[in-house]
């Protein structure tokens, strides 16, 4: 694939750091929550984790791991354009493919911080699987480019096995950012026994919005046996507006400084 420092250093201003826990940062997908009336003091976690993680589900996974922030809108939104709609960036005198990009901010991620990932798994992952993109009005090649990328990591491949299929039927509430246990099910599993018992599954998915698609998929191999789930998502889409004091600190913090490849929002406590 190439030299993954390399590429993703043609482009490391658009990262955006992932703050690590602390209050103010929702503890599962690490954007800001909202305070409360009676004290002031934030939730723990956010209000699209509180209603993705809820009731229709089998069970959710608590592990979210974003590589880096992006917002959607304004001049700061390259990343997003690369991952969310899969245009092509311009780096230094030539352009880089979107799918390229992604594998080598995939690759140089988890090199770095395989071990913060499989602590969350509580062992070395036996399984890596995508979630399958059902979002409407998303652009056609975006449904094949994440087991396009997995193929691209020399360090995930080998345990690459596409997992999960999208149920039409729940398209609608997936794209009301809404989760539900029947949004995806597990290839080959039948009634009565489960067919991923034991195994520890790497979910990836290229753009964490609200959490209904990986909590929904997360769900499903809950539901077929997985004994962890943790999910590495590229993007953590934060919407930055003025009343959301928590998501603005957030997002003014991680503009500051320099984003940086060797810590992530597990490893560096410090937050800095
Ligand atoms: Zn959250
Ligand atoms: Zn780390």
């Amino acid at each position: 694939m190439g030299d993954a420092k390399a590429v993703t250093d043609l482009v490391i201003s658009l990262y955006r750091n992932v703050p690590a826990m602390r209050s103010g940062v929702c503890r599962i997908c690490r954007t800001g929550p909202n305070n409360r009336r009676d004290t002031g003091e934030p939730f723990d976690i956010c209000s699209s984790c509180d209603r993705t993680m809820g009731e229709h589900l089998y069970r959710p996974t608590k592990h979210v791991v974003p590589i880096s922030l992006a917002v959607r809108d304004g001049d700061d939104n390259e990343l997003y354009k690369v991952v969310a709609r899969k245009e092509a960036v311009r780096a230094s005198t030539s352009w880089l493919k979107p799918e390229n990009l992604m594998a080598a901010t995939v690759a140089r991620f988890y090199e770095a911080h395989e071990t913060c990932l499989t602590g969350l798994a509580r062992g070395p992952f036996t399984l890596v699987t995508s979630v399958p993109s059902t979002r409407l009005g998303r652009p056609i090649r975006a449904f094949h480019i994440l087991p396009q990328i997995i193929g691209m990591v020399s360090a995930l491949k080998d345990r690459h096995k596409p997992l999960l299929v999208a149920n039409d039927k729940y398209a609608r509430v997936l794209a009301k950012r809404d989760s539900h246990r029947d949004s995806f099910q597990v290839m080959g599993a039948q009634n009565g026994e489960q067919v991923l018992r034991g195994e520890r599954v790497l979910l990836l998915d290229d753009l964490f919005v609200s959490g209904a698609h990986v909590q929904s998929a997360a769900s499903a191999l809950f539901e077929q046996g997985a004994e962890e789930v943790v999910a590495l998502v590229i993007l953590r889409l934060i919407v930055p507006s003025p009343w959301h004091d928590n998501r603005v600190d957030i997002w003014q913090e991680a503009s500051a400084q320099p984003f940086n490849f060797d810590r992530c929002c597990l490893c560096d406590p410090a937050g800095g």
